[in-house]
């Protein structure tokens, strides 16, 4: 119920504009977003590649409402990636396509992200551009723009998918990307689906997550597992061990902020982990759907605003 509860508020637009402004709001949401610039972004990139892992960077915003913004979010990323490329920063980027203008028009959310995939796949070496996954009414259309990109000449693995375990169509899904070895993030799912399409218990989540996960890792490409879950984690790593797949054939992912020890656990372990750093000022629906995953952090945020 308090999933829900925050789910909905993340997408209440008067909150969002009043917290987005607000002092306040922007302290209570630094636990797990790196800041509101690209300086700040560098700066946690460099901090998470000095501990041994690699990252993502998500500049924060979603349901664009104009070209206009679409086209500033995506010199937003064309800046990371040049940044990226001249730090020399162990890191590629995390994009939503509703940030990218997909609500105002689908073109031109598909050419914008196509600069982005054709500017990461010329750097040296090659960069990746993954499109992160929104709410159902765009899992087929999303789909279908990542396939389009990688079919591209020269896009080959610059740019990948996100399936959710809690939807029933995610194995076929798996199956298409994995025909054209395009590479995956398999994660959970942050929002709130029917009955009619999605899992809804928390065990039966958790059980596509790991049949999934074992098909992913026994692929031969390059897949992300991104979960806090010690379990999914553990039956990766028993699973990863008894089938002999070794550490550099696929990741852990995990968000900036959050199981800290856990990341650390698995790199000195010999995995490879990459945090997903968000920043940007828009961070209000994203900071919402990771409170309803843990109504425990409200109290936690909370808790720091007055230390
Ligand atoms: P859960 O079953 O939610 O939690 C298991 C345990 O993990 C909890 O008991 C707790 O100990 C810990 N935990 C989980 N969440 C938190 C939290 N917020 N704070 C503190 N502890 C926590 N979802 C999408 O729908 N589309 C995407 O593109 C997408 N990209 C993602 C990228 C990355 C790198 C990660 C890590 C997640 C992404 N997600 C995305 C979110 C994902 O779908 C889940 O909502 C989220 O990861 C919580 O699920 P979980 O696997 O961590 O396990």
């Amino acid at each position: 119920m308090l999933r829900t509860f925050f789910v909905k508020l993340s997408e209440n637009r008067t909150i969002r504009g009043f917290a987005e402004r607000s002092a306040v709001g922007q302290k209570l949401s630094s636990r797990f977003v790196a800041g509101t610039s690209i300086q700040a972004a560098v700066a946690a990139t460099q901090s998470v590649n000095k501990l041994g892992m690699h990252v993502s960077l998500d500049n924060l915003g979603e349901n664009v409402t104009n070209a206009e913004e679409a086209h500033e979010s995506a010199v937003l990323y064309e800046q990371i990636l040049d940044e990226i490329g001249t730090r020399q920063l162990d890191a590629n980027v995390s994009v939503k396509l509703t940030h990218m203008g997909f609500d105002v028009d689908e073109k031109m959310a598909q050419d914008i992200v196509g600069e982005l995939v054709a500017r990461a796949a010329a750097m040296q070496p090659k960069n990746f551009v993954r499109v992160d996954m929104e709410g159902s009414p765009y899992t087929q259309r999303t789909l279908d723009l990542v396939h389009h990109l990688h079919d591209l000449p020269g896009n080959s693995g610059c740019v990948g998918a996100v399936i959710q375990a809690y939807l029933f169509r995610s194995e076929k899904d798996i199956e298409e990307l994995l025909a054209k070895r395009i590479r995956i993030r398999l994660c959970k799912g942050a929002y709130k689906e029917a009955g009619d399409i999605a899992y809804q218990q928390k065990s039966e989540v958790d059980a596509n997550y790991v049949r999934l996960a074992k098909i992913l890792m026994s692929s031969g490409v390059y897949h992300g597992l991104a979960t806090h879950d010690e379990s999914m984690i553990e039956q990766a790593v028993a699973f990863a061990k008894t089938e002999k797949i070794p550490p550099t054939a696929f990741e852990f992912q995990m968000l900036h902020g959050i199981r800290r020890d856990l990341q650390q656990k698995l790199v000195l372990d010999g995995w490879n982990v990459r945090v997903y750093i968000p920043f940007g000022t828009e961070w209000y629906p994203y900071f919402m759907r990771r409170l309803g995953e843990r109504p425990a952090n409200a109290l936690f945020v909370v808790k720091n605003l007055f230390r």
